[in-house]
């Protein structure tokens, strides 16, 4: 939770220079370097320098570094692998995928046919359904 750099976390210790990464882009606030699992080739992994578990605690500061960069990477990304799209991937919580408990977006190149596929098994609100979760949401919202 804290934003302390955490001595456990593998992308404290490649933002702090202590475990070597494929660095495509790095400024005072956010760190991008190549994923070591690729899901395509220049897969990039964007995360904020300062330690948050998800995009949960992330600060606004950092928020809007990582806002700052992803379109000029993803341009980047798609110019230099011929990428026709791209999957902004970002997993918060085990249950979701996060498997790297810092905060970090996914960035995937995509092309027709790559064979990576999309699952999104859309569903659908039953009678109030929408307008419930609508107000409780944006009522969260304002209290937040
Ligand atoms: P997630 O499942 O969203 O937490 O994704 C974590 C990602 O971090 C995976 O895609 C891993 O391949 C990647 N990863 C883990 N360790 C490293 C590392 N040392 N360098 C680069 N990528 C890593
Ligand atoms: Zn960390």
């Amino acid at each position: 939770m804290s934003n302390e750099a955490n001595t456990d976390c593998i992308f404290c210790k490649i933002a702090a220079g202590d475990i070597p990464c494929h660095q495509v882009y790095s400024d005072d606030a956010v760190l991008a370097f190549l994923d070591i699992g690729p899901i395509s080739a220049g897969h990039v992994l964007l995360i904020p320098k300062c330690h948050c578990d998800s995009i949960v605690d992330l600060p606004a500061e950092a928020a809007a570094a990582i806002g700052l960069v992803l379109p000029r990477l993803s341009r980047a990304v798609m110019e230099v692998t011929g990428a026709k799209g791209l999957n902004i991937l970002q997993n918060n919580g085990a249950c979701a995928g996060q498997v790297v408990m810092h905060a970090h977006f996914h960035l995937i190149p995509r092309v027709p046919d790559d064979g990576l596929g999309y699952r999104w098994n859309a569903g659908k609100y039953g009678e109030g359904e929408a307008e419930k979760i609508r107000d409780q949401i944006s009522g969260a919202l304002a209290n937040s």
